[in-house]
This record gives C-alpha cells, structure tokens and sequence, in this order.
C-alpha cells in the first residue's frame, strides 16, 4: 500500500510524506524541524523512522531543515549533485554516509518504493519533480514549475496521484504588492505555475486516468484555497469532467496535514 500526505504546503514552506508498508520516506523539509516531527507526530509516525530525505530543490521553503532532520534522526539526504552544491550552506554538515546521490531521469529505490526524479522548468540549480512506484502504482510529486511542456506532462501521466502546484491567481498578481521584477520571475519559464495552467494541466491528466489530485505549493500574497479551487474546477467543468465524479480535486494546507492518502 502507498500511503502519502502533505505535511505543509506553499510558498512558506513544504514537507511531504510517503511511504509504503516497509518504507518511509519525507520529501522536503522547509519548515522547521519541530514542527515535521509534530505533524508526523499527528499521522501516527514518528520521526526516528523515517529512512530518507528526498530533496526537489535548493529553496529554502524546500530545503530549510533538511541538515537538522537528517543529523537530528540520522536520516540519509538523496539529492542531485547541483542541489548538494546549492544547499551546502542552507543545511551545515551532513555525515558522509548520510550525503547520497541521485542523477536526474535515472531510476532508482530506496528499499521496495521505485522513484524516477524528472527535471522541472525552474530558477534553481538542478530541479527535480519525482514519480514513485510501490506495488505497481505510480504517485507524482510536481511542484515550482515555471511551465509545461511535452516532457513533464507525460511524467505525470498514469498516475494514482499528483501533488501538483497551483501557485498564484494571474490577476492577483499582476494586481498586488510585489515589486515587478518578481512578478516577472514568478511568471516567467521557470517560476511558478498559475491556477489556469494547472486546471489545463488537470483537464489533460484526467483525460489519460488519473483521477485524483491535491493542489498544492500556493502562494500567501496572490492565491487562496477557494480561488485555486474554483479557478480549477471551472476549467474541468468547461470541458465537460465532474468534479467530484470524474476527478477529485483538493486543496493541501500550508500549516496543516492533508489527509493520508492510501492507495
Ligand atoms: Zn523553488
Ligand atoms: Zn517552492
């Protein structure tokens, strides 16, 4: 069985947890490493028996306790090496045996959960989205995508489920308080992706199977849950998918756990 949940979500933060029945796994530690072994605490799993950290990226709402979760609970760090690079000064010294290696696109396990990293479009050194495989499921994590393309879209095909980032509210930030340089960033190829583009995104998922999706990775200043939301849902609806029916769509919390899903 997969079991998976959001931890924390958004622009603030971001921590997720997977596991299978042998293995558990966190993705991402942007919060503070209290507040992850409090919300593992909360879904009956204690921190000392996580087996490793996956990192996306170098962000600090990625990768901000990374370094204190592994030399707190002796957990191995799995990162690419321009992300190692890139978050050396984030997360202090790290055990030789705990720093390990992956290459983007190449395959590879960590006990019985099968994990293909994927490059995303976005302003950091080496970023990753991950596809796992227990038991023969696919589940996909894809978040901080400046744009889709081709590529990426058919990694997140077939999947039971995808975390999937639906960052910002076009209008609301083109309308709000950030100063032009970031807004062009995080609508720019490798910034953030918009509520409108991961409806369309959705709308092409369900239409090759998967059915169930949380958003996630929603910014603070130019978004919120009901906007994401219905912004989504609309665009599902226009294409004639029922929401509720054809594709479950919710929306991950930035302080607190989603449900655990169980696949
Ligand atoms: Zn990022
Ligand atoms: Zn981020």
């Amino acid at each position: 069985m997969i079991s998976f949940c959001s931890l924390f979500s958004g622009s603030s933060g971001n921590a997720i947890y997977l596991a299978s029945d042998r293995t558990k796994i966190l993705i991402d530690c942007g919060v503070s490493g209290k507040r992850i072994a409090a919300s593992l605490t909360n879904i009956d799993v204690k921190a000392s028996e996580i087996d490793a950290i996956l990192v996306t990226h170098e962000h600090r709402d990625h990768a901000y306790a990374v370094g204190i979760m592994s030399r707190r609970y002796d957990i191995p760090i799995y990162a690419n090496q321009q992300t190692w690079e890139g978050m050396q000064h984030l997360i202090g010294k790290i055990k030789e045996e705990n720093r390990r290696y992956l290459y983007t696109c190449k395959d590879f396990c960590i006990q019985d959960i099968g994990i293909h990293p994927f490059a995303i479009p976005h302003d950091a050194a080496e970023p990753v989205g991950y596809n796992f495989y227990i038991n023969n499921k696919k589940v996909t994590l894809a978040t901080d995508i400046g744009h889709v393309n081709n590529e990426l879209a058919s990694r997140l095909e077939g999947s039971e489920m995808v975390l999937i980032e639906s960052n910002h509210d076009l209008e609301m930030l083109k309308c709000g308080p950030y100063p032009y340089y970031l807004k062009q960033r995080i609508m720019g190829e490798n910034g953030h992706l918009s509520n409108e583009a991961a409806g369309e995104l959705i709308a092409h998922m369900v239409e090759k199977g998967t059915n169930q999706f949380l958003l996630g990775h929603l910014s603070k200043e130019n978004n919120f849950p009901q906007l994401a939301y219905q912004t989504v849902y609309n665009i599902l609806q226009s294409r004639g998918i029922k929401v509720g029916q054809d594709a479950i769509i919710e929306v991950a919390e930035r302080n607190s756990t989603s449900k655990v899903y169980r696949f």
